[in-house]
């Protein structure tokens, strides 16, 4: 730890030495109290406008592998790279500045798992609306598995030009079956026309196991990277794992892979009914077959062979709780009408499918989770990488806060904090081979970094776009096991937290801005929508 550079002392001007010291007591008694004397500034950066040089001063860092924080610390971007981590040279002058004190920079997250969408059941809805969520929660880097492929490869060159505010864009498309995927020539001809038309990996379901073979052995040979959401199939993670897929998404083929013989299905099952489907995945990790020996095999068949498991815990849990789900306080300001409309239950719309759902199907659901959520603490422990993904958009999951409700249930599956935030970063930059530039707080690095009001390691739910409730004292955010007397006056809950900048390619987003314009395209869209009904 002590060889990297970011813990040499700092090189600026007496005064901000003399800070490093004061900091951190303050910190440990109140995390938001900035301390009272501070170096002349640079002006605060602008939303959107990219600078030259960029300082974020006195922050503390969570780095993006599992260490604990450290700091205050000074990062330096230059270019869009991170410069320097705690030692800036003196004639080094800074176009903006962040005063970071009191704050967490964290490297930005890779959600591993969405879908870009401007349209819900056929109806409009602003691509912006969905890329100011996915900044604001923090995602700086997102892995398309499915999406219209003519707007995703403009909207892909369009992040990358930074002519459209929103995350880096890689699209790991199905295009690939567009010509048939039905023989294993077939597959093989569609995996080459996919990567001559551009994709960056290849998204795939279940399939039977011969063109299973053609699909990865074909997208090895080009060297594509694969996804696959493989459920009820012919094959299960098994087969995918030995084969070489690159990730894993979900859960259905992991647990598929430890029955002894099928799930027990009833005579009336239909894979074409949500209902069914959804109500019966719901009992696919407590099957009175599921075998905890040949789970435990196929976890390690996984980490063996590098799989990385995209678990998208947050997506199901509607299915456990679905009054919760309908009622998030986010929706009253940043549902828009058009998902409002589209996670109504209706069963034209996939995910609506809570026509008639039960109290038994969700503690089924909420069984099937805790089986669920133990395979990834083991898969974990064996050495697997798990990752973030939120698959929003469908069965009451929004754009972001999919994402940090995801680390949130990777927390109760029994991961540190620290853990659930390198899983986030470092894990799913690994997964889409960029670990040698992003997902750390490192020299050389591209500077994709998150400001976080707040720090959190104590409480990942700082990251909601929403913000959250934090408790304070007399004016000021205090630990909530702080020894204060039952009723205190001066104790009090406020909205707080919530990230301040969202940095990618060194570009900061001011995040109360685009949280300000997600509001006002959803008020503005809301009197229209209400015409058509
Ligand atoms: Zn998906």
């Amino acid at each position: 730890m002590r060889s990297r550079p970011r813990l040499r002392p700092i090189v600026f001007a007496g005064l901000v030495l003399a800070l490093a010291f004061v900091v951190p007591v303050l910190m440990a008694a109140d995390q938001a109290a900035p301390p009272a004397a501070k170096a002349p500034a640079a002006k605060p950066p602008v939303h959107a406008k990219q600078v030259k040089r960029l300082l974020i001063r006195n922050a503390m860092v969570i780095y993006g592998n599992a260490e604990p924080p450290f700091g205050p610390a000074n990062i330096a971007v230059e270019d869009g790279l991170i410069a320097r981590v705690g030692a800036v040279p003196r004639d080094w002058v800074a176009d903006a500045e962040i005063d970071a004190a009191g704050k967490y920079v964290m490297p930005g997250i890779v959600n591993g798992h969405m879908h870009l969408q401007d349209e819900r059941g056929g109806i409009p809805q602003p691509f912006q609306y969905e890329m100011n969520l996915y900044l604001a929660a923090g995602a700086t880097t997102i892995r398309d598995v499915g999406a219209d492929w003519e707007k995703t490869k403009k909207w892909r060159a369009d992040s990358n030009a930074h002519t459209l505010i929103a995350p880096r864009i890689l699209a790991y498309e199905r295009i690939w079956a567009a010509k048939g995927s039905h023989t294993p020539a077939l597959v093989r001809e569609g995996v080459r026309f996919a990567k001559a038309e551009g994709v960056d990996g290849l998204k795939a379901s279940g399939m039977d196991r011969d063109l299973l073979e053609a699909f990865l052995d074909e997208a090895h040979k080009q060297s594509l990277r694969t996804a696959t959401h493989s459920a009820v199939d012919e094959s299960t993670a098994k087969d995918w794992a030995e084969l070489g897929v690159t990730s894993i998404e979900h859960f259905y083929g992991v647990a598929d892979a430890a029955l002894d013989g099928i799930q027990d299905f009833p005579p009336e099952h239909n894979s074409s009914n949500e209902v069914h489907r959804f109500g019966r995945a719901g009992e696919l990790y407590i099957q009175h077959n599921l075998n905890r020996e040949k789970l435990s095999a196929a976890l390690d068949l996984m980490v063996k062979n590098r799989v990385f498991w995209c678990p998208t815990l947050s997506i199901y849990v509607a299915s456990r709780d679905v009054i919760r789900a309908q009622n998030l306080p986010w929706y009253k300001e940043y549902l828009h009408p058009t998902m409002e409309r589209y996670f109504t239950p209706d069963m034209r719309n996939h995910g609506s499918y809570f026509l008639g759902w039960t109290s038994t199907q969700e503690v089924r659901w909420k069984k099937t989770y805790q089986v669920w959520m133990d395979a990834l603490k083991e898969f974990a422990v064996k050495g697997g990488v798990v990752t973030v993904g939120d698959d929003a958009g469908f069965i009451y999951s929004l754009y972001g806060f999919g994402q940090v409700h995801e680390m949130e249930l990777l927390e109760e599956a029994g991961f540190h904090p620290l853990e659930v935030i390198k899983m986030a970063t470092s894990n799913g930059a690994k997964m889409i081979g960029m670990e040698d530039r992003l997902g750390r707080v490192r020299q050389g690095f591209i500077a994709d970094l998150l400001v976080v009001n707040g720090n959190p390691v104590e409480n990942l739910r700082l990251l909601n776009p929403y913000g959250t409730d934090v408790l304070t004292y007399d004016g000021k955010v205090v630990n909530n096991y702080s020894a204060i007397v039952p009723g205190d006056p001066k104790a009090k809950v406020v909205r707080g937290g919530g990230i301040e900048w969202t940095i990618k390619d060194g570009i900061p987003y001011h995040v109360p801005t685009l949280m300000k314009e997600t509001k006002d395209m959803v008020s503005q869209a809301r009197p229209e929508a209400a015409k058509k009904r």
